[in-house]
């Protein structure tokens, strides 16, 4: 058997990596065993695996691996935050952020390398789509950012508490990878994590919101950018095939079936003079009357040739202050790791050609709820 046709473990739900081990003729409950060392070890190597006879591990060294994504770099910040860049299979890099605030550490996961859905405002659409990730790509990103804590032990103290698919990429275009890589993040064999603390954000890839609902109960956040459908057709073109209305609607069922007093999060950039004024505020509130939300306001972080401006701290107060008044839990996302690189929607030019880097900034929302808003720096949301 060649290095080519190994099965890779790291991106294997609990029931996928059962039915492996049946496939090799073994109990399924070696699935458990291996889980952990992946995920609550980051264990890489078969032979670390002390509870597995050695019989096993020479079996697994010749049929499976457990490969990450290749990391090309780790930057960090004096004030903790961490950003990778790795090579995905493709050739392509993309970038993983974690935030670490009191109480928890966020980490920002992309989905796929580019993306086909050209935002306006967006650095990585710009960039145009490369490739999907697969699940071990995805949830390399959390086994690469725990793993860089040293070794802990399951549910003790672990560095990702939060994720947000909110990096490069649009999770719900790379469905069943995105779908299988959460599954883990949420199995107790896995990183244990609740699932109010997994977000996934869309740009409003309204039929898949539905099938999402089908299979997994994640956080939703919606990427809107926009109060009514004119401009939302420029600013974030898949409106023109899945309105506002057929969004929101997909959305409402997605929260509804949550339960829960569950809301979806509503992520707004928020672009000089094109959507932060009081006329785009009122039209906001109308938009979302019967929407149990909370917004998540993101002042525009300039990027050479966006043709966009970040809004003035004044107007984005007077928009705030607007959501407010009509009772909204609004947020302002903060910025904050002056010293290292890490815009999720500057990623790819980034690492692309590191000369044209003009900012340098992670953007952070203010955490203070419960379903992980976004750290994803920048303008993706
Ligand atoms: S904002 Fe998100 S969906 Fe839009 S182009 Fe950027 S990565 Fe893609």
């Amino acid at each position: 058997m060649t290095e080519t046709t190994k099965v890779n473990l790291l991106g294997l739900t609990q029931p996928q990596l059962e039915g492996f081990f049946e496939s090799i003729g073994e109990k399924r409950f070696r699935a458990g065993q291996v889980m952990k060392w992946i995920h609550h070890f980051g264990v890489d190597d078969f032979e670390a695996m002390s509870n597995i006879g050695k019989a096993l591990r020479e079996k697994l060294k010749a049929c499976a691996e457990i490969r990450g994504p290749e990391i090309v770099s780790q930057d960090i910040s004096s004030d903790g935050t961490r950003k990778w860049v790795v090579r995905v299979a493709s050739g392509s890099c993309v970038e993983t952020v974690y935030i670490p605030q009191a109480g928890r550490g966020t980490l920002c996961v992309s989905s796929q390398a580019g993306c086909s859905l050209d935002c306006s405002f967006c650095s990585t659409g710009k960039q145009g789509f490369n490739s999907d990730l697969t699940a071990a790509e995805i949830i390399g990103q959390v086994w690469i950012a725990n793993k860089s804590f040293g070794t802990v032990p399951a549910k003790i103290d672990r560095a990702v508490t939060n994720v947000v698919m909110m990096g490069m990429g649009e999770p719900l275009l790379n469905f069943d990878n995105a779908v299988a890589a959460m599954q883990i993040m949420m199995d107790d064999l896995g990183y244990g994590i609740s699932k109010r603390k997994v977000t996934l954000s869309t740009s409003g890839v309204a039929p898949m919101i539905d099938e999402l609902g089908k299979v997994i109960d994640v956080s939703l956040a919606l990427s809107l950018h926009a109060p009514n459908d004119t401009l939302r057709d420029r600013l974030v073109p898949i409106n023109r095939k899945y309105p506002l209305a057929v969004v929101l609607d997909a959305c409402k069922r997605y929260i509804s079936r949550l339960g829960e007093k569950r809301v979806l999060t509503v992520e707004y950039t928020l672009l000089k003079d094109v959507n932060d004024q009081p006329e785009h505020a009122a039209q906001m509130v109308e938009l979302l009357r019967d929407v149990p939300c909370k917004i998540n306001l993101i002042p525009f972080n300039p990027f050479p040739f966006s043709g966009y401006e970040r809004p003035s701290n004044n107007a984005i107060r007077r928009f705030q202050d607007l959501l407010h008044q009509a009772g909204h839990n609004v947020t302002v996302r903060t910025t904050r790791g002056e010293d290292i690189d890490a815009a999720c929607g500057q990623l790819v030019g980034q690492v692309m050609d590191r000369t044209r880097r003009s900012e340098r900034h992670i953007a952070v929302r203010q955490l203070g709820d419960e379903a992980a808003p976004s750290p994803s720096a920048a303008n993706r949301t």
